[in-house]
């Protein structure tokens, strides 16, 4: 049977898979800083064997690792970076470890040892039966940032795939069919000339008019841009008192679309309104780009096999231990936990998803850089159940599942979810050529350039 050998040995691997989870979520680092968690990973695949590119594309903390030789190529990506504020102690009730520190409360530290779980029983199920084709991991850093992913592309990342798949813990089973719009970021810097505001207001040139200015315009283009195109800006600097003309100020926008033309587009009607505001006030405007990362495009041949395969494998179940911690932890968002249940057509007392929801195919207005994978490849993006039923993403009810047996559970049903998908590409290479063609047809017009920031600066490995 395909995957008997897979889910072995994704079973005789749990308690090393769970101690790198673990380890994970007790040191939660920003992006492009996971030191730990790629240490982590390093390490455990290297007592498997493996030879483990560390600082792959150039990118400190990220890694790679593969088995096998030839046709096709199925990628696992995995992430591990935390988030701010979002400290959390794997107790039912909001308890930080540390007050105001990072947490993980999107669940990424249980994704790569996810992935790892998976290439180690599709290496074991290959080698017992035989079977060609090569399975590549990559541990990608700062996707809740500065999206790594670009920067592993821009470095040589991914181009060898003939399938990405992306796990990621979520409220749900389920596969996907949905865009996500990607998001791009600039930072407008304004400079005009310093005066006393009161004394020789005439003589000044002020760059806090021009962010004025530009936000307004900005505000303008609304009306005038398809409707999934989400504009977002914060004034970074906008002078330091109100007696003096500021001589410089500075705006930081956001972008989104679900197409990346709808994306460049936008970008060059807000240079044009950046332009018109510096010469409205005699200033002068520059533009830092700080990076972002493309629309997802999950592939439809891929996401209906990631579909029968949730549905194929041996799923953990929830102890009443396990559901009545869940429970304590859904009561503190009460309206949220019962839209939730609604929507899963679940039982009303269903505190963590079971089963396998239909395929998601709605919109969603996030974005996550496996958009650019998704633009180079065909590629899904999909959930395991993990998260309490009611509680969102970026949420200390998150965080503290993550680093408990509930996430575990996920991290395993992800690995055999995952590692089944990977088989059948492995073995049925007209599923292979069908994923590829829907991947052609949905770049037509389209093209792939990492959205580069103009600055990239990683820190280096603390001693
Ligand atoms: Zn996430």
């Amino acid at each position: 049977m395909l995957g008997d050998i897979l889910y072995k040995t994704i079973d005789e691997k749990r308690e090393e898979l769970m101690r790198a989870a673990r380890k994970i979520w007790e040191n939660p680092e920003q992006g492009n800083h996971e030191f730990i968690a790629s240490d982590t990973c390093a390490e455990l695949l290297e007592k498997e064997g493996f030879a483990v590119e560390r600082g792959y594309g150039g990118v400190p903390t990220a890694l790679r690792a593969s088995y096998g030789s030839g046709n096709p190529v199925i990628g696992l990506l995995g992430e591990f970076d935390a988030l701010p504020g979002l400290s959390q102690k794997d107790v039912c009730y909001k308890e930080p470890v540390v007050e105001g520190g990072w947490g993980h409360g999107c669940g990424h530290c249980l994704m790569c040892p996810s992935d790892i779980g998976a290439l180690l029983g599709l290496r074991d199920e290959m080698k017992a039966k035989n079977l060609p084709g090569t399975i590549v991991f990559y541990a990608c850093p700062a996707e809740e940032t500065v999206g790594g992913k670009g920067a592993m592309a821009s470095g040589g990342a991914f181009k060898e795939l003939d399938i990405a798949l992306c796990w990621h813990p979520g409220k749900y089973n389920r596969s996907s069919y949905s865009r996500l719009t990607g998001s791009n970021g600039h930072l407008y810097k304004f400079y005009g000339k310093a005066a006393h505001a009161a004394c020789d207001p005439h003589l000044g040139r002020s760059a806090l008019d021009a962010v004025e200015l530009m936000d307004i315009g900005a505000n303008y283009l609304r009306e005038h841009v398809p409707p999934d195109v989400r504009i977002h800006y914060c004034i970074t600097n906008g002078g330091s008192a109100p007696n003096v003309v500021p001589d410089f100020a500075a705006v930081k926008y956001t972008f989104r679309a679900m197409d990346i033309n709808t994306m460049n587009d936008v970008e060059e009607r807000l240079q044009n309104i950046a332009d018109g505001a510096a010469l409205m006030t005699g200033t002068r405007v520059d533009v830092e780009k700080l990076g972002g990362c493309y629309p997802v495009l999950n592939n439809h041949v891929v996401a209906d096999v990631i579909d029968e395969c949730m549905r194929a494998i041996p799923m953990e179940e929830w102890s009443p231990e396990e559901i009545a911690y869940a429970k304590k932890l859904n009561e503190t968002v009460p309206e949220e936990w019962k839209r939730c249940v609604a929507l899963s057509g679940s039982a009303p007392d269903t505190q963590l998803h079971v089963g396998v929801m239909p395929i998601d195919r709605d919109d969603d207005f996030g974005s996550s850089d496996i958009g650019d994978v998704s633009h180079m490849c065909p590629s899904c993006f999909y959930k395991g159940a993990c998260f309490p039923i009611g509680a969102s993403y970026h949420s200390w009810q998150v965080a503290a599942v993550a680093g408990m047996s509930i996430g575990f559970k996920s991290m395993i049903n992800g690995a055999r979810m995952t590692g089944l998908t990977a088989l059948r590409f492995l073995t049925e290479p007209e599923l292979v050529e069908k994923a590829k063609e829907e991947f052609k047809k949905s770049m037509v017009g389209r093209s792939y350039e990492p959205l580069m920031p103009d600055k990239v600066e990683y820190p280096s490995r603390p001693q």
